[in-house]
């Protein structure tokens, strides 16, 4: 979501390589303790769920949007660049999205540690399922089953006509405006391209949430990490985990406004809290 303002402000993407794992681990009374306890129900549960926002690829080098360091903190006008009716309705806009995409992080980002982490839990059979509101593909491209990463939100790797619906890798659009076009339109039919990542203003596509909403019900342990917890119906996932009696856990540097469902509430930054809770449980090679 909002993806015209991760590529159309690709200044502010370059200026915050943010490090989070700076934030303690110690803070608003959630102590390094907690992690061990949260550790051990992970070592436990058998039906994993984790829902993944921007904060997971911060340390990655993609901004989020809310956070200290994120792109609508430090520039509110690009929430307002991130609208499906913008996008379509202004071609200036459109030509600067193309423009910074083509050099946009977003693209060449490498997984963090955790990424890594998460990809252990599905190599001991834990892991059923990661529903993220992230638009960067570092999932799949830290090793995960791409089955078992249910993108709420679309992809930035996929463009997509609005008009006739034809779907192909994002590299051949950008290799067209490597070539000069600064608004490539549909080869098909001639309409407006743009990437299969979800505006606002844009609907989700129905079995791709239902999918999501599935996952939360199957679940025994809940993960959010990285999500203010803001967007919807993304971050109804963690009251539909709860509704079946799933632990809840919330992994943020911040407050979420979904704290009151948590059973446990961790501050630290993900890079290095997703390691921490993984690697208590046992390898299934040790
Ligand atoms: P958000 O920007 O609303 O919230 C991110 C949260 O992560 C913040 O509360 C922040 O404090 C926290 N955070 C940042 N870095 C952290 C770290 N290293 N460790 C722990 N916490 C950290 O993000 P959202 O809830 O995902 O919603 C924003 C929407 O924008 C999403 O729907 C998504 O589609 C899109 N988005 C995607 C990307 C991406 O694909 N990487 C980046 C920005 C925005
Ligand atoms: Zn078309």
């Amino acid at each position: 979501m909002g993806e015209s303002a991760l590529t159309g402000y690709s200044e502010f993407v370059q200026s915050a390589m943010v490090g989070r794992a700076d934030v303690p681990a110690r803070q608003n009374g959630v102590m390094t303790s907690d992690v061990q306890e949260v550790a051990e129900w992970v070592r436990t549960a058998h039906r994993v769920v984790v829902l993944t926002g921007a904060g997971m690829s911060t340390d990655s080098g993609i901004p989020d949007f809310r956070g200290p360091n994120g792109l609508w903190t430090k520039n509110p006008d690009a929430e307002k660049a991130s609208t499906l009716q913008h996008y379509l309705a202004d071609g200036e806009l459109r030509k600067r999205s193309w423009r910074s995409r083509v050099d946009a992080p977003l693209f060449t980002a490498q997984p963090n540690a955790g990424h890594y982490a998460l990809v252990e839990l599905e190599r001991r059979g834990q892991l059923h399922a990661i529903v993220t509101q992230n638009v960067d593909g570092l999932h799949q491209a830290a090793g995960h089953d791409p089955a078992k990463v249910i993108e709420v939100h679309g992809t930035v790797h996929y463009a997509r006509c609005w008009d006739c619906d034809d779907r192909r890798p994002m590299v051949e659009l950008l290799n067209r405006v490597r070539a000069g076009e600064d608004d490539p339109s549909c080869e098909v039919c001639g309409g407006i391209i743009k990437s299969d990542a979800i505006l606002f203003g844009q609907n989700l596509v129905p079995h791709v949430i239902e999918a999501a909403m599935a996952a939360a019900e199957r679940c025994d342990l809940l993960i959010a990490a990285g999500s203010s917890l803001s967007v919807f119906p993304a971050a109804n996932v963690v009251p539909r985990a709860k509704s079946v009696g799933a632990r809840i856990v919330i992994a943020n540097a911040e407050p979420t406004n979904m704290d009151r469902f948590a059973h446990a509430l961790l501050r630290g930054g993900l890079s290095s809290v997703l390691p921490l809770l993984c690697a208590a449980a046992p390898r299934d090679d040790s």
